[in-house]
């Protein structure tokens, strides 16, 4: 057997913001910590914090009045923040500032009198922080065929943007789409599909030419994962998405299998690694090669209230 290993892979600058975040809270405030959503779309995260009594809830409802509650990488809405507000709920926002910088462009192209066609999937997390910003202002577009069904007039004031995790591929061509039929249609100033969901991807598109099978650690709910499955087929490559080694099968591989592992941008290296020692202790193998380029190393502030929290009680 190959195992080549995909370079970027797993955790991004806004997933390794929000864990940091959730851990020092979790540190210097009483439990219970509440956690709106998932901190990031990742069960192997998810289960950790839990086992260190932290409560995901989908509803501010489920917080009790003046507890703590922390926003999770995906953002939220307005309403949501009102309704923490009028809880008295001590507040914490582990959103990434890449789709902070999606909520801003929603408010600006909203308060411009733009209606803004908003590129992603119905129900993501992310989806519903930004439409709560503008809610009157935003139409969802999934898909190329959804871009047909839209009935603007020709003089209407459009925008577009996208969620941060889409693939590539398939929004340049809804994109594309839109153009066609609304020349004037505008755009963010700078890409919305963030620069680790681009990365991984153009990683997956260097393997999938060489590889029988493509393994993408990650979450059923990860949208950058199950894109990276896409990117997989787009190219004719069979891939998997799974946690870690406990969902393998022995029937996707030979002994002479060539296998590439990546990850999503939530899925922890520890993960990666379970799958790829389940692989050598079942097959003979060759040293596991990388494929792919060094990604720039970035890294995100904490939010202001961590820091204070540090600060007051350290
Ligand atoms: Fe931020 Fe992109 Fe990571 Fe999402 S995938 S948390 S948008 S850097």
């Amino acid at each position: 057997m190959k195992i080549f290993l995909a370079n970027p892979r797993g955790f991004c600058a806004g997933v390794e913001m929000a864990i940091r975040c959730l851990e020092i809270v979790v540190e210097r405030v009483p439990a219970p910590i509440f956690v709106y959503h998932e901190i990031v779309h990742n069960q192997h995260v998810v289960r950790q914090f839990e086992g260190r009594g932290v409560v995901f809830v989908e509803s501010v409802r489920e917080v009790p009045v003046g507890a703590t509650l922390v926003f999770s990488a995906h953002g939220v809405s307005p309403a949501i923040r009102e309704e923490a507000k009028s809880r008295k709920l001590q507040t914490i926002d582990a959103t990434c500032p890449l789709v902070a910088k999606v909520h801003t462009e929603t408010v600006r192209f909203a308060q411009l009198g733009y209606h803004i066609i908003l590129i992603g999937h119905a129900g993501h997390d992310e989806i519903m922080g930004t439409i709560g910003e503008a809610p009157e202002s935003i139409t969802l577009v999934e898909r190329v065929e959804d871009v047909e069904n839209l009935s603007f007039a020709s003089d209407e004031k459009l925008a577009y943007l996208t969620q941060t995790t889409l693939s590539v591929d398939e929004t340049r061509r809804i994109i594309e789409r839109l153009v066609d039929r609304f020349p004037n249609i505008e755009g963010p100033p700078k890409d919305d599909i963030c620069y680790a969901t681009q990365n991984r991807q153009q990683a997956v598109r260097k393997l999938a030419s060489l590889v029988d099978v493509l393994l993408v650690v990650g979450s059923q709910n990860s949208s950058n994962s199950r894109r990276l499955c896409e990117v997989a087929s787009d190219y004719g490559t069979s891939a998997h998405l799974l946690d870690d080694d406990r969902q393998l099968d022995a029937r996707w591989f030979s002994n002479d299998s060539v296998v590439g592992v990546t990850a999503g941008a939530s899925a922890p290296e520890v993960s990666v690694q379970s799958v790829v020692s389940w692989l050598r202790n079942r097959y003979p193998t060759d040293e596991v090669s990388v494929v792919g380029s060094d990604e720039a190393n970035r890294s995100f502030p904490l939010p202001s209230e961590v820091v204070r929290l540090k600060s007051i009680r350290s």
